[in-house]
């Protein structure tokens, strides 16, 4: 069955199960599809048939599913945009991805409060039609948008639908990540796709951790899905545990390492739960790797895993000629298989750099560094964090997976002071497990030797910087560059 019908079918099945949760609001399927339908016929009887993409700009609200459906059943795909990107960069995405329209949660509220009838009938996209695109950082500073098709997105929900196992009209999913961030398309559509319930938290609640835990307390999530750094924050939470979501039975992770240690809590604290860490890049639909993370992977690595291919898709290790490399060797890891993006919407430029075609399949270049060790993958690092300090040739990761490994150290994150435009010394912004009667320059000192003993005296950094916390992006994930903001 093609998605869409898979997700209006709950509204004959469910209809007055609730479909999203946000906030003291709430959304059922029967309401879902029929707002949808109506939004879809607005827009089918306004907007020229030509497929443009419509950007939805919102946050957390109930309007947003059934802004992202409307634009599907009327033939168009949908740009997620968070309201907490600054305008510009909105007008950077409108104008780069051709969007004519953009639709805020209270112009939807206002298109489907109107009673007049619009005959239309629901838009079947077709197998390569983009479904949504997501915009994600470039590297020149210009977002560059991945257009991700009905195909990829039902490939990759058809994965975890069958991995997971959710238990049909049963499960409650926790949205932590925007919808402009991939991550939220693995709870928005595993919730959809299987008749669960989404439950949103917003920013609002994310910063006031009072009422984040009680929010989360009154949840009743079963499945959740976050980046791990949100899982850590909540860690330092005590009553964060199995008696505060008695139902969960599953953490699903993806976006950035999973430390042992957040791994190892989590089965601690939730003894009814499994943790499973999955790995990709949204131009490959989310995750195309995945492991369940035991007791057992934790003891026996670090850093741990990230799983094994998804079926129907190959990952290989690559060296700089393009061949795959021996087991054990490091390389950029590659992509193919119908869950990779079709490329760069109206940038043929940087989609070709990108994307190129492996064994008959569409094939995506990460920019990651993997290595294979007992039939699994593990990430190593961007290699675009690869600098050149004093003429050495450094990986940033390199030096943060070995401070990881050393005692006492809950996170570590290494940041390039620079001169010049230049790398000019290392700063190691560090969380430790638990605080030190020393005085910092001595745990620094004490740090730099442990540290030396791992690495090259050159990949030792000259400052250290303990904290409390780290900053986080809107998306959940370290923020590097505000932690570099500190050292200019
Ligand atoms: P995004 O497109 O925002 O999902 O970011 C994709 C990038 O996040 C990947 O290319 C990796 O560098 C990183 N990433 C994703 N999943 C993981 C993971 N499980 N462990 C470590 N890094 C990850």
């Amino acid at each position: 069955m093609e998605l869409i019908e898979q997700i209006d079918r709950w509204s004959e099945v469910y209809p007055e199960r609730a479909a999203h949760v946000s906030g003291a609001h709430s959304i059922t399927y029967r309401e879902l599809t029929s707002r949808s339908n109506k939004l879809a016929a607005y827009l089918s009887s306004t907007l020229p048939s030509d497929g443009s993409p419509i950007v939805i700009l919102g946050h957390k609200e109930i309007e947003m599913l059934v802004g992202f459906l409307g634009c599907i059943k009327s033939g168009h795909p949908y740009i997620p945009l968070d309201t907490s990107l600054p305008s510009q960069r909105v007008e950077v995405v409108i104008e780069t991805a051709r969007s004519s329209l953009t639709l805020t949660p209270e112009q939807i509220r206002e298109i489907i409060s109107d009673d007049s009838e619009n005959k239309f009938t629901i838009h079947k996209p077709a197998l390569n039609d983009p479904w949504y695109i997501i915009f994600t950082s470039g590297s020149t500073g210009n977002p560059k948008g991945v257009t991700i098709t009905r195909g990829c997105l039902e490939n990759f929900v058809e994965w975890v639908t069958t991995e997971q196992g959710f238990k049909e009209g049963n499960e409650i999913f926790l949205n932590q990540a925007p919808f402009s961030f991939d991550l939220s398309v693995m709870d928005l559509y595993a919730s959809l796709a299987s008749g669960g319930t989404l439950f949103s938290i917003n920013k609002d609640e994310i910063a006031e951790q009072k009422v984040l835990y009680k929010t989360l307390a009154k949840s009743d999530v079963s499945f959740w899905v976050s980046t791990p750094s949100f899982a850590r924050m909540c860690l330092m939470e005590h009553s964060f545990n199995q008696e505060m979501l008695p139902n969960v039975h599953t953490f699903w992770f993806c976006g950035e390492t999973l430390a042992p240690d957040v791994a190892a809590n989590l089965l601690k604290r939730f003894p009814n739960a499994k943790v499973w860490n999955t790995y990709g890049p949204t131009e490959a639909t989310v995750a195309t790797t995945s492991i369940q993370i035991t007791e057992e992977v934790v003891a026996k690595y670090s850093p741990l895993p990230v799983g094994r291919p998804k079926p129907g898709t190959q990952v290989v290790v690559h060296d700089e000629k393009a061949n795959p490399v021996a087991d054990g060797e490091r390389g950029e890891i590659i992509i193919a298989g119908p869950n990779v993006s079709v490329g760069y919407i109206h940038r043929p430029d940087l989609t070709a750099r990108a994307f190129f075609e492996l064994n008959n399949q569409r094939a995506y270049h990460t920019g990651d560094w993997g290595r294979v060790q007992d039939g699994l993958l593990f990430f190593e690092g961007r290699m675009d964090f690869q600098i050149k300090l004093h003429g050495y040739r450094i990986e940033i990761g390199d030096i943060e997976s070995n401070l990881h490994a050393l005692t006492n150290v809950q996170d570590a994150v290494v940041i390039p002071a620079m001169k010049n435009e230049r790398a000019d010394y290392l700063v190691a912004f560090m969380i430790l497990k638990s605080k030190s009667e020393k005085s910092d320059f001595e745990v620094m000192r004490e740090m730099k030797r442990q540290l030396s003993e791992r690495v090259p005296d050159y990949m030792v950094p000259r400052k250290f910087v303990f904290l409390a916390e780290f900053p986080t992006t809107t998306n959940g994930k370290v923020d590097r560059k505000k932690l570099a903001e500190t050292i200019q």
